[in-house]
């Protein structure tokens, strides 16, 4: 479902991103961990493109979504617009509208990007935030919401799209402690009732082990260790994975 061949990403002289080859299968929930900076979130937004690669080729869904040659500058492939809708994202810092209500958030892309019926929009957008315990705040606007709360209307929100592929960025790391079970809840039951295809990156290891098919370690821009969350956790093969599983749990 989505597939990195030889990608590589350098701002100036930072190589963040070094030939990585990686892929998701269809369906696989798979956790990405590692230390800071090693590029976790930057394979989010190459997807999102929000940033292009510097070279190497991305597909999602067979669709080539990046194709850069070494040295040449990158441009939008003809089915970039298309391939993107199959992607939902949620991220850190929530991003909603501050002035919409939550069902207004919800309705928003549906409407005006996918051009469905406003009535039709609505009634999903209502089961949505339904399922994610929202019932009773869908007229609040996300300032009188919690952290935890905002970030369950953001997933309602990327699932009105009826995405195939669910991106999270750490999407607990915003919240005080005692929101964060409300937000894993919500994914936790979705990893659990969908055959979307999930990559998350998180810090949340327990929750990792928990939910994952499988979970990838990152360290300088490459995939160092991908296995089940068994092997990673508890009986990791690479000495980098042991050091950065030492300091972490
Ligand atoms: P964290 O766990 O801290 O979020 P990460 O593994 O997700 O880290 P990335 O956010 O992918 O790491 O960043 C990897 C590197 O790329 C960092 O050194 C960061 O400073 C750099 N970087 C990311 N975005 C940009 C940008 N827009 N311009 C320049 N450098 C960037």
């Amino acid at each position: 479902m989505i597939a990195f061949e030889n990608v590589s990403k350098s701002w100036g002289s930072n190589h963040v991103l070094k030939s990585l080859n990686f892929d998701v299968q269809p369906g696989e929930k798979v956790s990405i961990i590692g230390p800071s900076g090693s590029g976790k979130t930057t394979i989010l937004r190459i997807l999102m493109t929000l940033e292009s690669p510097s070279e190497g080729l991305v597909s999602v869904d067979g669709d080539v979504l990046w194709k850069v040659a070494a040295g040449e500058k990158p441009k939008e492939t003809r089915q970039l617009r298309q391939t993107r809708r199959k992607i939902g994202m949620v991220f850190q810092q929530f991003n909603l509208f501050p002035h919409m209500t939550a069902l207004e958030n919800v309705v928003e892309a549906p409407i005006h990007v996918l051009g469905m019926d406003k009535g039709e929009a609505r009634e999903r957008a209502v089961d949505l935030l339904n399922l994610v315990g929202l019932s009773k705040h869908m007229n609040h606007t996300p300032p009188q919401l919690s952290g935890g709360q905002q970030q369950r209307v953001a997933i309602a929100r990327a699932l009105a799209m009826r995405p195939k592929v669910m991106l999270f960025d750490e999407p607990t790391s915003a919240l005080d402690p005692e929101l964060i079970g409300e937000v894993l809840n919500v994914i936790r039951n979705l990893a659990q009732s969908t055959d979307m295809t999930m990559l998350m990156v998180t810090h949340e290891m327990r929750f990792a082990e928990e939910i994952s098919d499988r979970v990838v370690m990152f360290d300088h821009g490459r995939a160092v260790e991908s296995g089940p969350p068994e092997q990673i956790f508890k009986n990791p093969l690479e000495e980098r994975t042991k050091t950065f599983l030492r300091a972490v749990l």
